[in-house]
């Protein structure tokens, strides 16, 4: 690599593709060798507690077959692992580096650290741009006539569809004959990154157009494999939304509903940052919680007693994945059932989940707790024997995650009808206080 020579980087993120990535398609086709950087970044890898993550084993996989891509163009991908102002710093001090492009982030931590990364360019004279790839509409692009955000999904998402409709869908290509020609074997194995090998086996994203087509009517039931699987790639930008989007458009208008939910609840917590600690109805922060240390164990273990919901929690600590049917349960189960507050289940989550992302699942959680933007009324309350009847009547899902014997044994740890009675006592009172 001819370090006197004035280049441009490209900073990878949670967009590990080339096809269809609008900021590196924007920086090949800039004008100077493209050099393209990734850092696993310390700040975020030290708050994993657990060694076994499959999302550092999912990214570390993307992130070699990226490499292995542009190797075979006569180029490479700088991989760093540290923190991301010292990891420019060394660039900057190494390389003439006229110009650094990236996709844009709307997560709190990660708008902060992009602001901390402009204006260390700007201090060195050095030029920027961040470009719009995650999602179609960003921050402020849909709002109410009245200038305010949206906070009921129907009218957001006919507003969604409307705009989309008038603007369309643009595909990007990447000129790869752009990158900077330099020889890098440089890599980390997640021993070196802190973390153990697990079963993730990362493989590009393929759509089932038949499941997809399927989608509407097959979703709901946990044993059928009747969802696409498709959030870990959406959520480290493995597979682009526009070629999502394009795929719902052709197939099927419930999938496209549910892309349109992700980006209803990306944009409330880019306008409403609060949700990551208070509830969106502030009242409801008044709730007692009970948080019981050994109830909430049990939770998670899958130990309730109630099959659907134990199913599920077996699921999500066996692979990283829960159907999004018993997703709901769990959750309604956990805040309303045992009254655990939904920041610790929220944070359960956030452990676990392969395709966990910050937006939809604080989103998804304060709707399951009723205290979030278009959540549903807070006496609303799944029955898990009713909701197992409906999804899983033949009790396919549930064999195939509690197939143990000394199963049959756990009785229920909390009877229904009296769970639900001091679930609708104990939320009234919290939001009449709190008026
Ligand atoms: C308590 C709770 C927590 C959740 N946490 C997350 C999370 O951390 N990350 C996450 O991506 N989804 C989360 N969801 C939403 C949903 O359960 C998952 O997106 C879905 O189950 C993932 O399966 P799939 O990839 O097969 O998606 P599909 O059902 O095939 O849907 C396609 C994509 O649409 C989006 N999507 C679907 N449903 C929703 C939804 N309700 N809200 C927002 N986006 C949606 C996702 O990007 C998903 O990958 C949560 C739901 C609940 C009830």
């Amino acid at each position: 690599m001819d370090s006197a020579s004035p280049i441009h980087i490209f900073w990878f993120r949670r967009d590990l593709r080339i096809t269809d990535n609008v900021g590196f398609s924007e920086a090949l086709a800039s004008g100077k060798p493209v050099l393209p950087l990734f850092i696993f970044d310390t700040d975020i890898l030290s708050r994993l507690d657990d060694p076994y993550d499959r999302r550092v084993d999912f990214i570390l996989q993307a992130v070699a077959s990226l490499k292995a891509s542009f190797q075979k163009m006569g180029s490479s991908l700088k991989v760093f692992h540290g923190n991301p102002k010292a990891v420019f710093k060394d660039l900057i001090a190494e390389h003439q580096v006229e110009k650094v492009f990236w996709n844009r982030d709307y997560e709190p931590d990660a708008l902060a650290r992009d602001e901390e990364i402009a204006s260390l360019l700007e201090n060195q004279q050095i030029a920027w741009a961040s470009y719009k790839d995650q999602v179609i509409f960003e921050g402020d692009e849909l709002l109410k006539s009245n200038g305010e955000p949206y906070t009921i999904y129907t009218p957001y998402a006919k507003r969604w569809r409307a705009k989309l409709d008038q603007e369309g869908l643009d595909f990007h290509q990447a000129k790869l004959e752009n990158l900077l020609a330099f020889e890098d074997e440089g890599y980390f194995s997640l021993e070196e990154l802190g973390f153990q090998e697990t079963d993730m086996v990362y493989s590009s994203p393929v759509f089932d157009i038949q499941q997809i087509q399927q989608y509407d009517k097959l979703r709901d039931y946990p044993a059928r494999d009747g969802s696409t699987k498709i959030g870990i790639h959406l959520r480290f930008g493995t597979i682009s939304i526009r070629e999502c989007v394009k795929v719902a458009l052709e197939n099927n208008a419930t999938w496209l509903s549910e892309l349109i939910w992700r980006e209803f609840f990306m944009q409330i917590l880019y306008h409403f940052p609060r949700v990551v600690h208070e509830s969106f109805k502030r009242e409801y922060d008044q709730i007692v919680w009970r948080n019981n240390p050994e109830e909430f164990a049990l939770w998670c273990a899958g130990e309730t007693g109630y099959p659907l919901v134990d199913a599920g929690m077996r699921e999500l600590n066996s692979t990283g994945f829960m159907h999004n049917r018993v997703r709901m349960l769990v959750a309604s189960f956990l805040t309303k059932h045992l009254l655990i507050d939904w920041r610790l289940g929220e944070a359960y989550f956030a452990s676990k989940l392969n395709d966990y992302e910050l937006a939809s699942n604080n989103g998804n959680w304060q709707w399951a707790a009723g205290c979030g933007c278009d959540a549903a009324p807070y006496f609303r309350i799944f029955n898990p024997s009713i909701q197992q009847q409906k999804f899983d009547k033949q009790g396919e899902y549930i064999q195939r995650w509690l197939d143990d014997k000394a199963y049959t044994a756990v009785s229920p740890m909390v009877e229904h009808a009296f769970a639900r009675e001091r679930a609708i006592a104990t939320y009234k009172k919290g939001i009449t206080a709190a008026k």
